[in-house]
């Protein structure tokens, strides 16, 4: 037999023989099996150069089909050297965000049906398993049932169309008429705190409202927003004649975790007649924790939320819920139907919720997530993670050589290096991070929190234990301890 009996995929047409597609998938799920099994033992940031991978793929596509075999050699010969793991157990930076294995099944099938929810009858299991999946969601989570979800990719999109809803919300036809060469419009202002996540800037920037619109209120020594500032900042641009448009609270900041004082702004929204937007893309699965439930206070009193079930709900990147209180006005600001898009069921079609025509079926994954898991089963995990982020920071708090830079509420411990021997804490503390992350053992990122560099520690891969956050620890005292030696 030759050793490539397969007949290149040119000299024929139509798809891949089913032969070797099986025999092929079930290879391809054996090789994710055994990265899964070997992860450990892989840099966690890929090593390469930049430019390496470029530099070595060709300059045109084949002009002949390859065989398969040859495709799949390619992934461990240029693609794995250049994949930064993020499943990986010391993967500690940004946010340690991972899928499960279920949820990776959930892609396999979507990506086969290849079904674009856009109308009910092109995606009818997407368009009715979406709700309730999200139903189901919105339940653990505490929320009341005056929230209904929509699934967008990531939360910067989910952030752009509640803005956009905030927008359509106050009558000022600006869907109709648009805000250019208009001399009618009043300052549209947009609030958060400078610890907002930049994709509110990005939101307002799409939306036409330009940067000058937003107000970035200060936060206090814990990096809450300071609720007296905001409604400071509300008077006095009223007094000025401009339009308060929305606030966005952060429940869970990316830089610190840190949360804002929720209830408070309800207040302040309410008064004042304000779109209120919590952005808790991060955080938001811990709200399926009772004991974390009073992190969320007043979060029901919000118009929209956002929270990514990518980032710390174990399902594979990307889904993100945006969950809302006024569907209609959702619909409202993005329905548009095409001649050839116009039908007669009565039906949601999931086109007028924003601005995709076609939607990936991406409930499947998280439906897979929760069934497998099971609300307990999820439970245990995030709550493990919040353990497994106390026993570090406790490990720092007692350390002479450590200290913390943040209060924990859920699995981010921000600290820093700061020996009583060395001055400069900043260029100490980057010098072990980015010797650390340059070995591969493990990833660490950083943020400036009073004007401190901070080390940030995430805990929330599936796959992490005790042992991984004890290695983490090694590693930053050996590396301390070398530079305290070369000192
Ligand atoms: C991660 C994060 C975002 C952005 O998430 P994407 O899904 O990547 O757009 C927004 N806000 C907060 C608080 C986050 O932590």
């Amino acid at each position: 037999m030759p050793n490539n009996p397969e007949k290149k995929a040119s000299a024929k047409i139509g798809d891949m023989p089913k032969e070797e597609f099986r025999k092929y998938g079930h290879e391809i799920v054996d090789r994710i099996a055994d990265y899964f099994e070997n992860i450990d033992k892989m840099p966690v940031l890929s090593q390469i150069e930049p430019g390496w991978l470029s530099e070595n793929l060709p300059e045109n596509a084949p002009l002949d089909g390859e065989n398969f075999s040859s495709i799949l050699d390619d992934m461990d010969r240029l693609i794995l050297p250049a994949v930064t793991h993020w499943n990986h157990p010391n993967f500690h930076g940004l946010f340690s965000t991972s899928t499960s294995s279920v949820g990776i099944f959930g892609e396999m099938f979507s990506a086969a049906y290849d079904m674009k929810a856009m109308l009910w009858r092109t995606s009818p299991a997407s368009t009715e398993l979406e709700p309730v999946v999200l139903d189901w969601l919105r339940k653990m989570m505490g929320l009341p049932p005056d929230f209904s979800g929509i699934i967008y990719d990531t939360a910067s999109i989910s952030t752009l169309h509640a803005i956009a809803m905030a927008r359509e919300r106050i009558d000022l036809k600006i869907r109709e008429n648009g805000m250019s060469g208009r001399t009618d419009l009043p300052l549209l202002r947009v609030y958060c705190s400078e610890h907002t996540h930049s994709s509110i800037d990005k939101a307002v920037i799409l939306l036409g409202l330009g940067q000058r619109s937003i107000v970035k209120i200060p936060a206090n020594e814990k990096f809450e927003l300071d609720h007296e500032k905001l409604s400071e900042a509300i008077r006095d641009d009223i007094a000025a004649g401009h339009l308060p448009l929305c606030v966005v609270a952060t429940i869970g900041t990316t830089s610190s975790t840190s949360i804002d004082p929720v209830e408070k702004i309800a207040d302040i929204c309410e008064r004042n007649n304000i779109f209120l937007h919590v952005d808790a893309a991060y955080a938001g699965s811990a709200a399926i924790v009772p004991e974390f439930q009073s992190y969320f206070k007043g979060w029901e009193r919000a118009d929209s939320i956002v929270t990514n079930p990518h980032k710390w709900l174990f399902t594979p990147f990307d889904l993100s819920i945006l969950y809302v209180k006024d569907k209609d006005l959702l619909k409202q600001t993005f329905s548009l139907v095409a001649e050839y898009l116009k039908v007669a069921e009565t039906v949601t079609n999931q086109m007028d919720y924003g601005i995709q025509l076609g939607r990936r079926f991406r409930s499947l994954k998280l439906w897979f997530v929760m069934r497998y898991f099971g609300q307990e089963g999820l439970i245990a995990r995030i709550r493990e993670h919040c353990r497994l982020a106390r026993l570090f920071a406790g490990w720092v708090d007692e350390s002479e050589n450590f200290e913390m830079l943040a209060p924990v509420p859920f699995a981010l411990v921000c600290f820093r290096a700061n020996p009583s021997k060395i001055e400069d804490l900043d260029a100490l503390n980057e010098k072990i991070m980015n010797d650390i992350n340059a070995s591969g053992e493990a990833y660490l990122s950083h943020t400036k929190l009073n004007g401190k560099l901070a080390l940030r520690l995430s805990v929330g891969s599936i796959r992490v234990e005790r042992r991984h956050l004890e290695k983490i620890w090694d590693l930053l005292n050996e590396h301390l301890n070398a530079e305290i030696a070369n000192h």
